[in-house]
């Protein structure tokens, strides 16, 4: 079961005309809308499910800078001036905290991590800076683990992802765009070689522009096209506890678990040293783009051929615009929570903070995220089909960006100078 998310008032009519088509009610998807609207530009978002009910309504609200790749951070730093913003743009609170991050390590090896990704950034004049074991006690009391040091941004921060995506979405709607739920979208339609529309389960809708914000799915339907996205599926499990004290309001990563606060007054808890790793046909298909990553963190992969490899061999690849697709068959992607994984984390955490020790949990979950193998998104247009552009492959650190990657995306929808330089970007480097 995903977290609640707050409920959004979505349009019951269906249009047949549209000028910019969004694929995906997720919030990239959505704050790609909400910047369209408020241009004027005339936009529908169609979601297979419910709005943010896959990755980005499940995600850890984690909003940072740290430990991105350089080429990343004019982004992420685009991203922090509009979540700045976002409660007065959308009229709600999503809990938008800047409480800062802090990164721990156990190891030398753990803290060359911190301190390469110091020395990468070096020219970015960013507030990151490395700690001791003794500031990380005054910063984090209470606590009884042994570390050789970490890093910290102050800056860094939260939101709430249940409340985030559905204020962009309603903010959307009242400047103008249209959001369909449990309207998915089978296949594009073209016409001369370029984007005229889109046919859904619930007929065609003509446009100029198609983004596709599809998350996970993205790759799946431009398969149906011909067209390759490299991406691959990884699940986390997440929970939240209780209400309680903690021993800080900084979200804390250390090698095997993480916490931060949570708007309840509980905590959100992960086990970070380790995420599922479904193998299925596609980790077959793409998998040899992925060994430098996988290389990197085998140890962390807990990689699987089961339940997810038959699941995923049952869905269609190729449809025609008639045919239920696999877009009708998974409304939302919920993939079941691995809870010896949590309770590793919990073991880790109170291990490290005994302060958490008997917290009672109130809910878990478990999102798929979609990984390229460079980890970072695409958010480019699509050469071999004029009229579409995709926002897609967040690759686990997507929610923090959101706002500027959706701007980005509509930037590049409309042509207009774009928000960053989107050459990190692009679908070709693949
Ligand atoms: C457990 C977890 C923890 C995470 N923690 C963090 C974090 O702390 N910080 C951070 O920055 N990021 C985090 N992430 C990643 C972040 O959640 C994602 O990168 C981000 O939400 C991606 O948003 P999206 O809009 O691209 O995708 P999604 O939220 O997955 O949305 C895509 C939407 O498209 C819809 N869709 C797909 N195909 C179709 C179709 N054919 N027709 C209609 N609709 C369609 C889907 O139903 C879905 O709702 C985490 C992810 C998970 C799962």
């Amino acid at each position: 079961m995903a977290p609640a998310i707050k409920p959004v008032i979505t349009t019951t009519s269906f249009p047949t005309t549209r000028t910019v088509v969004i694929i995906g009610g997720g919030i990239v998807g959505l704050s790609a809308a909400l910047t369209l609207a408020e241009r004027r530009i005339p936009v529908v978002v169609l979601e297979k499910g419910r709005i943010a009910g896959e990755q980005s309504s499940r995600n850890l609200g984690w909003v940072r800078k740290t430990s991105r790749l350089a080429e990343d951070i004019p982004l992420a730093r685009a991203a922090q001036q509009l979540w700045q913003q976002m409660s007065a743009r959308t009229g709600v609170d999503v809990g938008y905290r800047q409480a800062g991050i802090m990164f721990l390590a156990r190891t030398r090896q753990q803290m060359a991590v911190h301190e390469n990704w110091m020395h990468s950034v070096s020219q970015l004049d960013l507030d990151s800076r490395l700690l001791s074991a003794a500031e990380i006690a005054r910063l984090v009391p209470g606590g009884e683990g042994k570390w050789q040091g970490g890093i910290y941004t102050p800056s860094d921060a939260r939101a709430e992802p249940t409340l985030a995506a559905s204020a962009i979405a309603q903010a959307a709607i009242a400047k103008g765009a249209l959001v369909i739920e449990n309207c998915a979208v089978r296949t594009l339609a073209t016409e001369g070689g370029r984007i005229s529309g889109v046919v859904t389960e619930r007929g065609e809708i003509r446009c100029e522009q198609v983004l596709l914000a599809g998350g996970i799915w993205s790759r799946r339907l431009l398969g149906n096209h011909g067209i390759r996205l490299p991406a691959l599926p990884l699940i986390c499990s997440v929970m939240r506890t209780a209400p309680m004290a903690g021993p800080t309001d900084i979200a804390v990563g250390a090698p095997d678990f993480s916490f931060r606060r949570h708007q309840s007054g509980g905590f959100i808890v992960t086990q970070r040293g380790a995420l599922d790793a479904p193998l299925t046909l596609d980790s077959l298909l793409t998998g040899h783009r992925y060994l430098a990553q996988l290389r990197q963190g085998k140890d962390n992969l807990r990689l699987s051929l089961g339940r997810y490899f038959l699941r995923d061999l049952a869905l269609s690849r190729r449809w025609k615009p008639t045919s239920r697709t696999p877009f009708e068959q998974v409304r939302t992607m919920d993939p079941e929570v691995n809870h010896r994984l949590n309770q590793e984390a919990l073991t880790n955490l109170t291990a490290a903070w005994p302060g958490f020790t008997g917290c009672r949990i109130a809910e878990s979950w478990a999102g798929m995220i979609d990984v390229t193998p460079d980890s970072n998104p695409i958010i480019s247009p699509v050469a071999r089909l004029p009229g579409l552009t995709v926002a897609s492959g967040f690759s686990g650190h997507g929610f923090g960006t959101s706002p500027a990657a959706g701007q980005l995306a509509a930037d590049l929808v409309c042509g207009s100078a774009p928000l960053v330089d989107p050459t990190p970007y692009r679908f070709a480097r693949f």
